[in-house]
């Protein structure tokens, strides 16, 4: 019997954050006829608050700086940090179109970017993070909403949740429900998942990643893994389920956080002991567990002047700024002390360090030391949390769905959070950068690979 639509389209993309937004750019301009869902962008998506680190290779920007690089030495780097686990094709494809991604967003979204020479990333073999001005991702879906907006073939639909899949007889998808109870249907030809992983999700948190179940999610609250549930609901394949970003440079009590590059301008951290525990310079993902195992669960990060004035464009630092979160001092053991810490302990921990770095050498293995700290200081307690998950619908080159048995689920694309990421299982696989790499990236071949079938009817 033949489904009485409330409305049909040819692509209906669920979740408007970097992933959906740029699917829909893509497919809008291909000519498609789609409708983009959001469940709330009151909300917030994940890449709204992010620091919009894209990274990519090749760009005018890399070319300008004198950078070289290949998307076969991004693909190495990913693959070391994932451990070898994720898929090399996969991980290889996304890399290739990141300078794609790049120009399009520059040449036809019309976002500002620049390459962040202030410093690199740990695990990244060449400089490859272009950022939005004030390093803010909220200027990346602005961009996309405003550029998408041009398109008349385009109906952006907030407050409009996805619902679930409805399929035919052979299990291909023909459509979706949406609103607060699914009460409207929308039969589609093609259909795109971009609703991210289930880091607001504490039942699916507890089933597939126990360690942080409780721990603070400072992810998106809209992202409840409903993509994945409804995938699984149709025998999709799910990979690397444990895997996630933890975040270990965020504030307690305040909400903000530092950057990336304070550690690796050379900023020192010490516990509640007043002790170094390990490399500044690691990952921050797998910073957040390591931070957890500490006393009290926190450790305290004291950098200087000279990184204030480098990373005070970006606009999560500003953040940070305002709240008040930081504590300064002329003296490291005055600013020791602001934070209860034992100075003279603070101050031995400090001697020992700096006659390491003159030296060369770090018991703790630290590779990337920046300068040595210089009065006034700054410092800012810090403690782990989770980012967004990375573990997902098991996908292929293209972004398609596939099933337990390798099939393709008909008509079915997942990208971002709600696709299986390139991080492997747990935190530590994490390399910076890979968030927006599987969002933009599978935006844009999704997009493309679900308009050209269009096309061929
Ligand atoms: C603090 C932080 C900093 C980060 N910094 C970086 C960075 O600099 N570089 C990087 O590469 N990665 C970064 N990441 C990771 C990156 O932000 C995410 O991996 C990426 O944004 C995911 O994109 P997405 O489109 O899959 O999901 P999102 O951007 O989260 O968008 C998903 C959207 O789907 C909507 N949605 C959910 N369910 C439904 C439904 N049922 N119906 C309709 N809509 C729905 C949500 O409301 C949301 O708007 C960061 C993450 C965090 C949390």
């Amino acid at each position: 019997m033949a489904i009485e639509w409330d409305m049909e389209t040819d692509l209906v993309i669920v979740g408007a954050g970097g992933c959906g937004l740029m699917a829909a750019f893509v497919a809008a301009k291909l000519g498609v006829e789609l409708i983009l869902l959001e469940k709330d962008s009151r909300l917030g998506c994940n890449t709204d608050l992010a620091s919009g680190s894209i990274a990519a290779w090749g760009t005018r920007f890399q070319k300008a700086a004198g950078i070289a690089g290949t998307p076969e030495q991004m693909a190495d780097d990913i693959m070391r940090k994932n451990h070898g686990q994720a898929d090399r094709a996969i991980v290889l494809e996304l890399c290739r179109r990141t300078l794609d991604v790049v120009d399009t967003l520059v040449d036809e979204v019309g976002l500002d970017l620049t390459l962040n020479t202030d410093a690199g990333r740990f695990g990244h073999s060449f400089l490859r993070m272009h950022n939005p001005k004030g390093k803010s991702g909220a200027r990346i879906t602005r961009a996309l909403h405003e550029a998408l907006a041009r398109f008349p073939n385009a109906t952006f639909a907030d407050r409009t949740p996805g619902a679930g899949l409805v399929t035919d007889a052979s299990g291909a998808v023909i459509g979706v429900r949406a609103g607060e109870r699914g009460e409207q249907s929308i039969g589609a030809t093609k259909v795109i998942l971009a609703c991210d992983g289930f880091g607001a999700n504490r039942e699916m948190l507890r089933r597939y990643i126990l360690d942080i179940a409780d721990v603070e999610c400072i992810g998106a609250q809209g992202n409840t893994g409903d993509g994945i549930r409804w995938g699984l609901e149709l025998g999709a394949a799910v990979e690397h389920m444990s895997g996630h970003q933890g975040h270990g440079y965020v504030i307690p009590g305040y909400g903000t956080r530092l950057v990336p590059e304070v550690p690796l301008l050379g900023a020192v951290m010490v516990n509640a002991d007043g002790a170094r525990f390990d490399r500044e310079d690691q990952g921050y993902s797998e910073l957040a567990g390591v931070l957890l195992k500490q006393p009290r669960g926190v450790a305290y990060m004291f950098f200087d002047q000279w990184i204030y004035d480098v990373v005070l464009p970006n606009e999560h630092f500003r953040d940070t700024v305002a709240a008040g979160a930081l504590k300064s001092a002329a003296t490291i053991e005055e600013l020791a002390g602001a934070f209860q810490l034992d100075p003279q302990r603070v101050r031995a921990t400090f001697d020992e360090y700096y006659a390491n770095v003159k030296a060369g050498r770090d018991p703790l293995g630290r590779e990337t030391f920046g300068k040595l700290l210089e009065a006034p200081f700054y410092g800012a307690m810090i403690t782990g949390t989770l980012a967004h998950t990375q573990g997902g619908l098991k996908v292929d080159v293209h972004g398609r769905v596939l099933r337990i048995d390798g099939s393709v689920i008909p008509n079915l694309y997942a990208g971002g959070g709600t696709a299986a990421g390139v991080s492997g299982d747990g935190a530590s696989g994490y390399l910076s950068g890979n968030g927006l790499l599987t969002a933009l990236g599978f935006g844009l071949i999704a997009a493309e690979h679900a308009a050209a079938a269009l096309r061929a009817g």
